[in-house]
C-alpha cells in the first residue's frame, strides 16, 4: 500500500485549526500522532498519571496495521512486539475445542501487512514512542466543554483548567465523560452488558510446546469453537508467549437484558480452577494451555448499545470505544477506532478545511465512519454466534465453515484511504469544498 495522502505537511501547509483530544487510549494517541504528522496544531489531555493498558494482547487486522504503516508506528510496533517476518501476515485457523481439535477453517489475510498479536504494552508504547511529548498533557481529567467568548470549545479539567480550540475529539473510551455533550443522551444508556465474560491471561508457550500440540496455536491465531464457548490463542513475542481470550456467552438474552451494577467491577482476578471448570470436556491443547495459566483476568464485556445516531455535534466528535465499543469477537474493536484517527487527521488537515465549514468536515467524517464502525459491531455479534453453535448454518463443521467464508473480508480489504475518499466526495457534492 503506497502513501498517497496528499495533505503531507511538506508538500501543502495545513490550515490552522487547533485541535484537542480528550483520552490517550490507543485510538486517541493515535490520531494525535496522525494529525502532527499532517502538520496540525493539536494536543492531548489524559485524566490518568501515565499511558497505561489494561488486558494482555491485541490483534493487528491488515486494515489497522496499514494505518499504523501510514502514520509511520507499524515499524516500531513490529520490532518492540518481536513479531517475526513470518508471523505479519498469517491466516486466522480455525479448531472445534472439543475433541480431537477438527480443523474447521482457514481464514485468509488481507492486504498489505497485519495479522498478527501483540501484547497491549508493545502496541500502546509503540504508538507513545511517536507522540510529541510536549502535546501530551497527563493528570488532565476532562469535564465538560463550554463556549468561550470567541466562540470556540472551551474544554474543562478537574484540575479547574480550561483549554480553548476550534475542535474537541472525545476518545475518551465507553465509559468516557461528555458523550452526552454530542448525543443529548445520558452516556450510561448506551452502555450494555453483552452477556459475556472473557478469561484473559499470558502464558509461556514452553509447557505447550513440551506436550506436543496439534494444532497451529504457536505459529498463528487460532480460534477454537465449542457451544456457548469459544478461546482464541495467539502466539506473541515471537511465540514465546500464548496469549489467552477464553469466551463464554449467553446467547438466550439480548444485549443489554442484563443490567450490571454500577460498582460491579467489571474485571476480576480469577483463578486457574474456574476456566478449567469452564472449559471442562476441551481437547488437549485448549486444556494444555490452560493449564499453564498462573495469573488471569476475567472481563465482563460491555459495548455500546444501542448505536448512537451520531459521532459529532458542532465541532465535538466522538471517537474509539466512546463511539463505538464493541465485543471483542473479531478482535477489530480498536481498528475500528485507529481508521476514525486516521480519518479525523486528514480531513482535519485538509487545506480546504477552515473554521468555517470544519462542522461540515466533520459531518462527513460522521457519514463515513459511523455505518463502517456499525457494521463492524454487528459482525461481531455474528461472529459470537457462530464460534459458539448458533450462526445461521448450524453449528456442524460444515455450517461453521460456510458461516466463517468472508466474515472479516470487508474489515480486512478496506484501503488505506477508502474512507477519505468517500468523504471527499461528500464535501465536494455538498458544495463544502470545492
Ligand atoms: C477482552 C477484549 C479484547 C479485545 N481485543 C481486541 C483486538 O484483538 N483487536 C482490536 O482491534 N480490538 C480489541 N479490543 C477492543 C479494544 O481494546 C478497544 O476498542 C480499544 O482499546 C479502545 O481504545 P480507545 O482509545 O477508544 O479507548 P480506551 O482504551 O478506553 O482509552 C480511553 C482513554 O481515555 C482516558 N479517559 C477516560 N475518561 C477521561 C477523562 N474524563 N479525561 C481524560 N481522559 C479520560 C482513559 O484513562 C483512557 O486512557 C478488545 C477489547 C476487549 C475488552
Amino acid at each position: 500500500m503506497t502513501s498517497t495522502n496528499p495533505q503531507t505537511p511538506s508538500l501543502i501547509p495545513p490550515n490552522d485549526l487547533k485541535i484537542v483530544i480528550i483520552g490517550g487510549g490507543v485510538c486517541g494517541i493515535a490520531c494525535a500522532v496522525a494529525l502532527k504528522k499532517f502538520g496540525m496544531d493539536v494536543h492531548l489531555y489524559e485524566g490518568a498519571a501515565k499511558f497505561g493498558e489494561v488486558g494482555a494482547s491485541i490483534g493487528v487486522g491488515c486494515n489497522t496495521a496499514n494505518v499504523l504503516k501510514e502514520i509511520g508506528v507499524l515499524d516500531t510496533l513490529l520490532v518492540k512486539a518481536n513479531v517475526p517476518p513470518q508471523g505479519r501476515h498469517t491466516t486466522l485457523k480455525f479448531y472445534s475445542g472439543e475433541g480431537d481439535h477438527e480443523a474447521i477453517y482457514d481464514q485468509p489475510t488481507g492486504p498489505g501487512e497485519g495479522n498478527f498479536g501483540v501484547t497491549r504494552t508493545a502496541f500502546l508504547d509503540s504508538l507513545v514512542d511517536h507522540l510529541d511529548p510536549q502535546l501530551a498533557h497527563l493528570n488532565k481529567r476532562f469535564t465538560t466543554i463550554t463556549q468561550s467568548d470567541s466562540g470556540r470549545q472551551l474544554a474543562h479539567f478537574a484540575d479547574g483548567t480550561t483549554v480553548e480550540a476550534d475542535v474537541v475529539l472525545l476518545a475518551n473510551g465507553i465509559r468516557g465523560t461528555g458523550r452526552d455533550i454530542v448525543t443529548g443522551v445520558d452516556p450510561k444508556k448506551n452502555v450494555a452488558f453483552a452477556n459475556a465474560w472473557y478469561y484473559r491471561a499470558l502464558v509461556p508457550s514452553g509447557p505447550a510446546k513440551a506436550a506436543g500440540l496439534k494444532t497451529d496455536v504457536l505459529k498463528r491465531a487460532c480460534i477454537f469453537m465449542g457451544t456457548n464457548k469459544h478461546v482464541v490463542f495467539v502466539p506473541v513475542a515471537g511465540g514465546t508467549i500464548i496469549n489467552i481470550s477464553a469466551a463464554v456467552i449467553d446467547h438466550s438474552i439480548d444485549v443489554g437484558a442484563v443490567k450490571l451494577a454500577d460498582d460491579e467491577p467489571r474485571v476480576v482476578q480469577a483463578m486457574k480452577e474456574e476456566i478449567l471448570k469452564d472449559f471442562e470436556g476441551w481437547g488437549s491443547d485448549a486444556r494444555v494451555i490452560m493449564s499453564s495459566v498462573e495469573t488471569m483476568n476475567k472481563w465482563l464485556i460491555e459495548v455500546l448499545y444501542p448505536p448512537l445516531e451520531t459521532y459529532v455535534k458542532g465541532s465535538v466528535a466522538l471517537l474509539g470505544d466512546a463511539a463505538h465499543a464493541m465485543a471483542p469477537h473479531l478482535g477489530a474493536g480498536a481498528g475500528q477506532g485507529i481508521e476514525d484517527a486516521y480519518l479525523l487527521a486528514q480531513l482535519l488537515s485538509a487545506p480546504r478545511t477552515t473554521r468555517n465549514n470544519v462542522e461540515a468536515v466533520l459531518k462527513a467524517y460522521d457519514a463515513v465512519r459511523r455505518p463502517r464502525a456499525q457494521a463492524v459491531w454487528e459482525a461481531t455479534q455474528h461472529a459470537g454466534r457462530i464460534y459458539e453453535g448458533h450462526g445461521d448454518s448450524g453449528s456442524s463443521a460444515e455450517g461453521c465453515r460456510h458461516d466463517l467464508e468472508g466474515l472479516w473480508d470487508f474489515i480486512w480489504h478496506h484501503g488505506v484511504d477508502q474512507d477519505r475518499d468517500t468523504a471527499l466526495k461528500l464535501l465536494i457534492e455538498q458544495g463544502v469544498f470545492q
